[in-house]
């Protein structure tokens, strides 16, 4: 959870400081915006990881930033209140906060509802099919522990070697060009080489195949790219 970004939004001088001092110790990196238009730009900008929202805001306030937000982000949201018949809004349906605090709340509190908020949501994201164990052919991977066994032997495997791995034999017989597999595996970074993927099929493949000049488990498909037949016997 180190280093994930907060963006405080709140009007009060006092309780934005002290929100952010708290943050700040327990390793966030943190934004204030003083009012709404100042959120709006800073989201415009780039999404934090969460947003600790204040309801009562000059211009707009913290329902109008929030319907305005939930149509470009699933971003987390906790909102702090000064007044107890705004809950029933806050948790209502329509809005999609994720947590509220009612002020005056204790600077500690908020940071242990961040942290729950943050953990609760991160979970959410890993998809339960994509934990499952894949076995195709006599190759088994398990997400969860990271291990991948090849005829009951185990694989030593890089990192994206292993997500790499993973992926074909998620989809046994789907080909996937070089540019989705820098996707996949890589993710959103700036640049990398497309030449990167051949270098990580090469090195699977001394890995997992009997003879990697020869391969029979992870296939070139001439032109567009690769794709993972499994093996018929066991
Ligand atoms: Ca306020």
């Amino acid at each position: 959870m180190k280093g994930k970004t907060i963006l405080i939004v709140e009007d009060e001088p006092n309780i934005a400081e002290v929100v952010s001092l708290y943050l700040e110790r327990a390793d966030f990196k943190v934004r204030v915006a003083r009012d709404g238009l100042a959120a709006m730009t800073i989201l415009e900008e780039r999404i934090p990881d969460l947003i600790v929202l204040d309801i009562m805001l000059p211009e707009l306030d913290g329902f109008a930033i929030t319907r305005w937000l939930r149509e470009r982000s699933n971003v987390p949201i906790i909102m702090l209140t000064a007044r107890r018949d705004e809950i029933d809004r806050i948790s209502g349906l329509e809005l999609g906060a994720d947590d509220y605090v009612v002020k005056p709340f204790s600077p500690q509190e908020l940071v242990s509802r961040v942290r729950a908020v943050l953990r609760r949501t991160s979970q959410a994201e890993i998809q339960p099919q994509d934990a499952q164990p894949v076995t195709a052919g006599n190759l088994t991977i398990e997400p969860l522990s990271r291990t991948a066994t090849l005829q009951g032997e185990t694989l030593t495997l890089t990192a994206k070697e292993f997500d790499m791995l993973h992926l074909f034999a998620s989809r046994p017989q789907q080909v996937f060009t070089r540019d989705q597999l820098l996707d996949r595996v890589w993710g959103e970074v700036e640049y990398i080489d497309p030449s990167t993927v051949t270098v990580h099929v090469r090195r699977l493949r001394e890995k997992i195949e009997e003879d990697p000049s020869s391969p029979t488990r992870l296939i070139t498909v001439w032109g567009v790219g690769y794709k993972f037949v499994p093996d018929t016997k066991s």
